[in-house]
């Protein structure tokens, strides 16, 4: 059997959730928290990280800070998840759905422009399989529209575009610690906050409308209720887990790598075959191999290739519904020009097995399953 996803363990989680437990102080935002926090800073070069429960929660940050009231419009690809969109539907926001690339299935940046109304406050930017935005594009359409861009990068952390780590180049960008991401906590999330201008009342927002961050730094001698706000943050239990995950990003990243390119060499020949198309990685991004997909040719089933791999005991799952179709996007958003793109690729993608421990026997039988029901092997 080969399932989907396998979750890393990197071995230390439960000595620090241990020292978490001797420490005393089990709520959020005490030493792993700030360890956390500081490792995210340093390594993404942002000037401010708040762990979160989710990147749910820190998209909902996003949406308080961006200022969205009823109304205002948000510029989103339909190919995400739903949180993208549901963060600032909660404050009255509308998704206006613009088609993605057929290069890398992420937001079309040369469709952007054409969807701004006055009404326009912001553009998400979803790096899909941590395989980066054009981030110049989009950053530069922002500007000369004084809109705010939010990098959805719950799939890149270790990503980065030109260099610079994904979710570090917008205004605000957010990661998802979730179990099937490259990094986990079980449930985890963190906002990175990229302008000065949001640092305090994101802190605010964080701490369900108090200053007490504030207070604990001892800048203000009493902590109050200063504004709207929630509880966005983890326990220190789920801080000490994300920590010793956070120590092997490197080395994790790496071995997920390596079964990534695996993957894209072995497949090669189905490609020039014309059966499928393999995933497209622009040379200005360095990727952190989330998953790895193929788009098989419009000729074939995906439910019958996808059966043909199960009867195989192979575990390949197909992604997004894309949210301009489904009942809620209907409801609460609406698109801009034709969908296209998003909905022939969405029909045709599957996400192969990718794991770290995944063996390059098991991804050759991945492989010659896959060719044996597209008719090439
Ligand atoms: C996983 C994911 C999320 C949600 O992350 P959670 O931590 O589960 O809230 C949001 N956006 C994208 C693109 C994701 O892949």
């Amino acid at each position: 059997m080969i399932p989907f996803n396998r979750p890393f363990l990197s071995g230390r989680e439960i000595e620090y959730i241990r020292q978490a437990h001797q420490l005393g102080q089990l709520a959020g935002n005490g030493k792993f928290t700030s360890e956390c926090q500081h490792w995210l800073e340093h390594k993404t070069g942002c000037i401010k990280s708040l762990l979160t429960h989710s990147c749910t929660a820190a998209l909902e940050m996003c949406a308080i800070l961006a200022g969205i009231a009823p109304g205002d419009e948000v510029i989103m690809p339909s190919f995400t998840f739903v949180s993208t969109a549901n963060a600032f539907v909660l404050r009255g926001g509308v998704p206006v759905f613009v088609d993605i690339r057929p290069d890398t299935l992420n937001l079309d940046e040369a469709r952007i422009e054409a969807a701004i109304t006055p009404r326009t406050r912001a553009i998400v930017a979803v790096h899909y399989a941590g395989v980066s935005c054009d981030m110049d594009a989009i950053m530069d359409i922002a500007r000369r529209h004084d809109l705010l861009v939010i990098e959805d990068a719950a799939q890149g952390l270790m990503s980065t575009h030109k260099g610079r780590a994904l979710g570090s180049i917008g205004h605000l960008g957010t990661l998802s610690f979730h179990e099937t991401k490259n990094v986990i906590s079980g449930e985890g999330g963190a906002l990175l906050i990229n302008s000065a201008d949001f640092v305090e009342r994101a802190e605010i927002i964080w701490e369900k409308g108090t200053n007490r961050s504030r207070f604990f730094r001892g800048d203000v001698d009493k902590y109050n209720w200063i504004d709207v706000g929630s509880s966005y943050l983890p326990g220190e239990i789920t801080a000490a887990f994300l920590l010793a995950q956070l120590e092997q990003a490197e080395p994790l990243t790496a071995k997920r790598q390596h079964c990534w390119q695996l993957y894209h060499d072995l497949l090669e020949p189905l490609e020039a075959a014309g059966v499928l198309r393999r995933p497209v990685v622009p040379g200005d991004c360095g990727h952190n191999a989330h998953l790895y997909y193929v788009l098989l040719a419009p000729l074939f089933s995906r439910r019958a290739v996808l059966k043909q791999l199960d009867d195989h005991g192979i575990t390949a799952v197909f992604h997004y519904v894309p949210l301009h179709s489904s009942p809620a996007g209907r409801r609460f958003a609406r698109s801009h020009g034709t969908l296209a793109t998003t909905d022939d690729l969405s029909e045709r993608l599957v996400r192969l097995p990718l794991w770290i421990g995944l063996e390059e026997q098991q991804q050759r039988f991945v492989v010659k399953v896959l060719g044996e029901a597209l008719h090439v092997l």
